[in-house]
């Protein structure tokens, strides 16, 4: 019999006493198999066969020389860093087993998790700017990131310059030029190169093979990260360290957490460019809570499946959609239509997602009385859960954004932005008929 006080204390993801299978026989196993249990072994916590969810804010040395061990890693003192656990604004066993699982499906060394998506990507962005640095970004962005480049970073007096997301490589070569040049200006570096792909609600896609080439060619490697918010295809449908980006950040809240009850946020990639971040939220808070965490690994658990279901399902729905009588157009990755556009879809993506924007005939009125009949499909903002959403950007989300720039990226007030879930796809097909019979 093992003593439970000794079973919780020694707990750590990174001291399993049985190792892990991660191959059998040469052969990888996929992410798929290794969310049922990688990182956790039961023999830690009572044979418990799913992890317990560590609800302590501090967690007690086996001894004084451990407990300076620790302090020498995170002051730098002793090379190597922090062992072990120590207090729950820096990790917890629930925070680590979903980093390390997280990591898996990029293909990262090393994940963080936050509260929420903002939260992980404006740590991550005050990690990286000092005074005079600036900020390439493709646009157009999440509106709080553009906004808080834009409105909050400025204030620290880091700039920024922008490329729209489908840019060529002369378009990038251009901006990140001029930006190295505006660095030196201002006395500061280009800090980061922040991608979204696809961008919503245009869903035009960004090349991260061009944008890596151009950052190698121009910037320094080892200084500017390119980091990508990859929340719309991600992880199954794209991953873009694959095609050289450096850090990959993420929505929790959206596809991974999946069923619209969480808020979460997360970045992965290479130790060396989590560290910098790592130390900042150990010192600003925003790490994960137990509770959520324990629900990410649940989630993680069944996200292929859903994201599997959900795109099949946008597929049929798409189909359906594109011809009909009432419909203007339809903004979905599977129905591209310009050639570079799906030369970077086939370079970067293996599914066109499940969420995608729809032009009705008509104006507001008509995309009011689409979204008013729907009975299965629920009216709210956001994306990736189990149930389908629906909702109206130019009078909702990018109410606030000014008509010029909703001209530019083709937000008109007939465009609904549609998630698909994974209910019983001909029920979806019947809910939008009747509400396009409606308007
Ligand atoms: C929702 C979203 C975010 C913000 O994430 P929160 O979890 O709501 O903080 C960032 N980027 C994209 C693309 C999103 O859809």
């Amino acid at each position: 019999m093992t003593d439970a006080t000794d079973a919780v204390t020694t707990l750590t993801p990174r001291r399993n006493p049985k190792p892990e299978a991660k191959t059998i026989n040469g052969r990888e196993l996929k992410p798929s198999t290794l969310m049922m249990g990688h990182g956790y072994d039961p023999v830690l916590s009572e044979g418990s066969l799913k992890a317990p969810i560590f609800l302590t804010s501090t967690f007690a040395f086996e001894n004084s020389a451990a407990g300076k061990r620790h302090f020498e890693g995170i002051t730098g003192k002793r090379p190597g860093g922090a062992e072990g656990l120590v207090y729950s604004r820096f990790n917890g066993p629930n925070q680590e087993i979903l980093e390390d699982r997280l990591s898996i499906w990029d293909g990262a060394e090393d994940a963080l998790s936050f509260s929420s998506g903002m939260t992980a990507i404006t740590v991550m962005l005050l990690a990286y700017c000092n005074q005079g640095d600036v900020i390439v970004h493709s646009g157009p962005l999440y509106a709080a990131t553009e906004g808080f480049i834009a409105k909050v970073l400025s204030k620290y007096g880091v700039t920024y310059l922008d490329f729209a997301a489908g840019a060529t490589r002369a378009e990038i070569d251009a901006v990140l030029a001029a930006a190295k040049e505006k660095a030196a200006r201002q006395g500061g570096k280009v800090a980061m190169v922040y991608l979204e792909s696809p961008a919503n609600p245009t869903n035009a896609l960004v090349d991260v093979e061009a944008v890596k080439a151009s950052r190698d060619a121009i910037l320094d490697a080892e200084v500017t990260p390119i980091a990508i918010d990859n929340t719309f295809l991600g992880p199954l449908w794209a991953r873009p360290l694959d095609q050289g980006a450096d850090i990959v950040v993420y929505s929790l809240t959206k596809y991974v957490g999946g069923h619209s009850d969480l808020v979460a946020g997360s970045i992965a990639g290479a130790k060396r460019w989590m560290d910098p971040v790592r130390a900042l939220r150990n010192t600003m808070g925003g790490i994960t809570d137990p509770n959520t965490a324990w629900m990410l690994m649940r989630s993680l658990e069944t996200v292929e499946l859903r994201m599997e279901r959900a795109g099949k399902n946008a597929e049929k729905v798409c189909a359906f959609l594109r011809d009909h009588p009432k419909v203007e157009g339809i903004g979905y990755l599977g129905f591209i239509t310009d050639p570079r556009q799906q030369d970077i879809f086939d370079r970067h993506c293996s599914g066109a997602g499940s969420t995608f924007s729809l032009f009705v005939k008509g104006g507001e009125d008509a995309a009011f009385r689409f979204l008013d009949n729907l009975k299965i499909a629920k009216l709210a903002v956001s994306l990736g859960g189990t149930e389908t959403l629906a909702s109206c950007p130019a009078a909702m989300t990018h109410l606030s954004v000014p008509d010029e720039r909703k001209a530019q990226l083709g937000i008109t007030p007939n465009l609904v932005r549609i998630s698909i879930g994974i209910e019983d796809p001909d029920d979806l097909i019947a809910d939008f008929a009747q509400a396009l019979d409606a308007v």
